[in-house]
């Protein structure tokens, strides 16, 4: 029977592809450590499950309605408030099953078929495939030679008439990469320019380390209030993957038709889940801060293990929790008399020789790399990478 070509196009999720073949292997009883999926290895807080125990005591088992529970919508305002100073009216977010299809659905609203939508490689699986899915069409601007800071001259040489969008991350998934002050008004003043849309992704926006500083584009230029959608959720800032809540929120324009989109396509998110992540939101920032002083220990401990690595490099992260890493210097080369041509050979051979998964840089748009989450306990990480080690020195 016939399949779109659409569907047909599709690649699977390779960051989750990593986890899933790490977690055949562990089946089959081998010890595999994964630095695949980028997934914070903590229970999520405990206002989650009171807040959802309540929930279901109280019987709320209906459907919710379609772009979030009152409350967590007004909680979501206040947190933009707070945090940011940006006024955000609770009509202008849409909570959703995750911050993955409030991305397609924000895409979904304003692409359309041959649309053009910029990517700034290294950039995530996600996003590549979900343009493709609106049947828009991916524009990809490398940032590897400029440190994986975006350049303005590049970015601008890439907009045509077709252009409707670029999608920023910061902090970035795969380089832990975070674009300052100067980068995001010159991000900003190209999308007044030639009339863009922002679709600006900060899921990762607690995951900050050290003196760096996170801004919202809106903090820095009110003026693109009109062409800015943010996406953000509880699946990295409060360890809550899968209770699947994410949200977006931009100018009512736009977040209408996205409440119109989801009214025909989720009928909103799971209501338990959602009263859950009000619980996360309202009472767990302590747990929050202590999550990510964890994460902050784990990314000097893995940066000063790959630091005397031979043969690889990589920027220190940021924020979020990878590390992006240059394994150019070990292709062509042979592991053990196994020629490693590519990335995804690399990636092959390291978790069949020792059994340590990792994500090849080509799921990114950036052959010659390898993302390593350190979302994983301290012990795995010791492990893993003294196995990393082994594996890079036998590289002739
Ligand atoms: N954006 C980025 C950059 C991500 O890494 C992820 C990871 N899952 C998401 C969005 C989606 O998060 P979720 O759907 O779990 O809210
Ligand atoms: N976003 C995480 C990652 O890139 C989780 C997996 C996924 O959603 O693809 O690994």
């Amino acid at each position: 029977m016939k399949l779109s070509q659409r569907i047909m196009a599709i690649k699977p999720s390779a960051t989750l592809a990593v986890d899933a073949k790490a977690g055949e292997l562990k089946a089959q009883g081998k010890d595999v450590i994964s630095f695949g999926a980028g997934e914070p290895d903590f229970i999520s807080p405990e206002a989650a499950f009171a807040y959802a125990r309540r929930a279901m005591d109280e019987g709320r088992t209906h459907y919710p309605p379609t772009p979030g529970i009152p409350e967590l919508r007004r909680e979501i305002s206040d947190y933009y408030k707070r945090r940011f100073g940006l006024p955000v009216e609770p009509a202008q977010i849409v909570v959703g099953c995750g911050a993955k299809p409030m991305i397609y659905e924000a895409l979904a609203a304003i692409v359309d078929a041959g649309d053009e939508v910029i990517l700034l490689a290294p950039t995530w699986v996600s996003y590549i495939e979900q343009i493709r899915l609106v049947d828009g069409k991916v524009v990809v601007v490398d940032t590897e030679k400029t440190n994986f800071v975006p350049d303005l001259q590049m970015t601008e040489q890439a907009i045509t008439p077709r252009t409707t969008a670029i999608l920023l991350n910061s902090p970035s998934n795969p380089t832990g990469i975070m674009y300052g002050e100067d980068i995001l008004r010159g991000l900003g003043a190209l999308a007044v320019k030639h009339d863009l849309w922002l679709i600006w992704d900060e899921i990762y926006e607690q995951l900050v380390y050290g003196e760096n500083r996170h801004f919202h584009p809106l903090q820095l230029m009110p003026e693109l209030a009109e062409r800015i959608i943010t996406i953000n959720g509880v699946s990295k800032t409060y360890a809550m993957t899968g209770w699947r809540i994410g949200y977006a929120w931009g100018p009512r324009k736009v977040m209408d038709k996205i409440n119109a989109f989801q009214s025909h396509l989720t009928s909103g998110a799971t209501s338990i889940a959602q009263w859950a992540a009000l619980g996360v939101m309202r009472e767990s920032e302590a747990d929050m801060r202590k999550m990510r002083d964890a994460f902050q220990a784990r990314r000097s401990l893995i940066c000063g293990l790959l630091a005397v690595m031979p043969l690889i490099s990589f920027p220190e992260p940021q924020g979020a929790f990878y590390v992006f890493i240059n394994i150019k210097n070990c292709l062509n080369k042979s592991y053990k008399g196994q020629l490693l041509q590519d990335d995804i050979e690399f990636c092959a051979a390291l978790l069949e020789a020792e059994l340590v998964a990792v994500v090849p840089g080509s799921a990114f748009f950036a052959p010659g790399y390898l993302r390593v989450s350190y979302a994983t306990g301290e012990d795995a990480i010791r492990e893993g990478m003294s196995r990393l080690r082994r594996f890079l020195e036998e590289i002739k």
